[in-house]
């Protein structure tokens, strides 16, 4: 085999099939032979053109799981791993050197490589995204070890799990029985209530708008207590307290990422409480009166990428004890990556997160 598939973004909202030549492995390098990749809420803006790191051509895809194909030479005792394993490779490319990869916030390395993101594929080794039936895993990854018996849609969304766990814990710092309201139940939402869930987090409340019914069912099924469909005409503060006697949250987790639902989290946190801001408006500006944050000491932060808190993720995966591989709704052919994004991002209603198969 010294051919194969992928799925080029070749300008915006333009993804082709396409071949190429499958790398050699060289030092410290693995070929990983894709086993499922996951759309992420963030390709969309790559595919269209608007993310900041969009570039043309390139391989989308870094939420993704596969078998262990071909090792380069000190790969195998550099990751723990024989030919034929199955793995997940973390989105994040460490450079190894910078302070933040140093002190182990590799997402934000200096050097800003990952996979499906970073990359352009018009030179070699040209695979180094997901969409595609072959990646090549490069020095600086980090790579686990998934059990066969987990769902490949559940091991795809290992890093999804890693955000949750960044946001609620690493960020949030939510203890025992801390209460805990998650705006959004989209892909993020979801893995943040998984999160809260482990933790002992009571009560744990998701809120959402009356298209994402189906998500709020999958967040009570994560352990939520509550969850809160937001209607035309509702008072959205007293609907997303009032599950919690209507007293204010000790933290408050964002992942809608719109300005009205940014500004209601500020008003649910209780003085001196936190509130993690995961939800990107894609630039927009957004209103927020400040004297609540100074009057009331309250802690903002932002929760981005999930360097170290996949560790944690890998084993909620393989543990099963959620079934995680329900965040993905619907399924395409590699081939019909097109098809499969378009489909994504016109259905939100029905569709929480679409996965390809090479
Ligand atoms: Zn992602
Ligand atoms: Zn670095």
């Amino acid at each position: 085999m010294t051919e194969c598939m992928a799925m080029v973004v070749e300008a915006p909202e333009r993804m082709v099939r396409r071949r190429f030549p499958v790398p050699e492995p060289g030092p410290g390098e693995f070929l990983l032979k894709i086993e499922r990749v996951a759309i992420c809420g963030s390709d969309p803006k790559l595919y269209k053109g608007f993310h900041k790191r969009s570039s043309f051509p390139k391989i989308l895809g870094h939420e993704l799981v596969g078998f262990v194909d071909r090792l380069g030479p000190g790969a195998a005792k550099k990751y723990g791993i024989e030919e034929g394993e199955r793995v997940v490779v973390e989105p994040y490319i460490l450079c190894g050197s910078c302070r933040y990869c140093l002190t182990g916030i590799y997402h934000s390395c200096e050097r800003e490589r990952n996979y499906g993101v970073s990359f352009t594929c018009d030179r070699p080794p040209y695979l180094l995204g997901g969409y595609a039936q072959y990646m090549l895993v490069i020095e600086g990854s980090k790579v686990h070890h998934i059990h066969r018996d987990v769902p490949a849609n559940a091991a795809a969304l290992t890093s999804v799990i890693g955000n949750g766990i960044r946001w609620v814990r690493t960020k949030g710092n939510v203890t025992l029985g801390d209460s805990v309201l998650i705006i959004g139940p989209g892909s993020q939402g979801l893995a943040s209530t998984i999160a809260a869930s482990l933790s002992g987090a009571d009560p744990i409340i998701v809120t959402g708008l009356p298209e994402d019914k189906a998500r709020i069912e999958l967040a009570r099924e994560f352990g939520a207590h509550h969850g809160v469909i937001i209607e035309d005409g509702m008072d959205p503060l007293l609907e997303a307290l009032a599950p919690n006697g209507g007293n204010l949250y000790d933290l408050v987790i964002e992942c809608a990422g719109a300005a009205s639902a940014i500004s209601l989290g500020l008003h649910c946190v209780r003085p001196q409480g936190r509130y993690v801001l995961a939800g990107l408006t894609g630039g927009k500006k957004v209103e927020l009166i400040t004297d609540r944050i100074v009057n009331d000491e309250i802690q903002i932060m932002g929760g981005h990428g999930q360097a170290w808190d996949v560790e944690a993720a890998v084993k909620i995966v393989n543990s099963r004890r959620f079934a995680v591989e329900k965040i993905i709704t619907h399924e395409f052919p590699l081939a019909e990556a097109d098809r499969g994004m378009r489909f994504f991002m016109d259905n939100p209603d029905k569709c929480i997160r679409v996965a390809l198969l090479p």
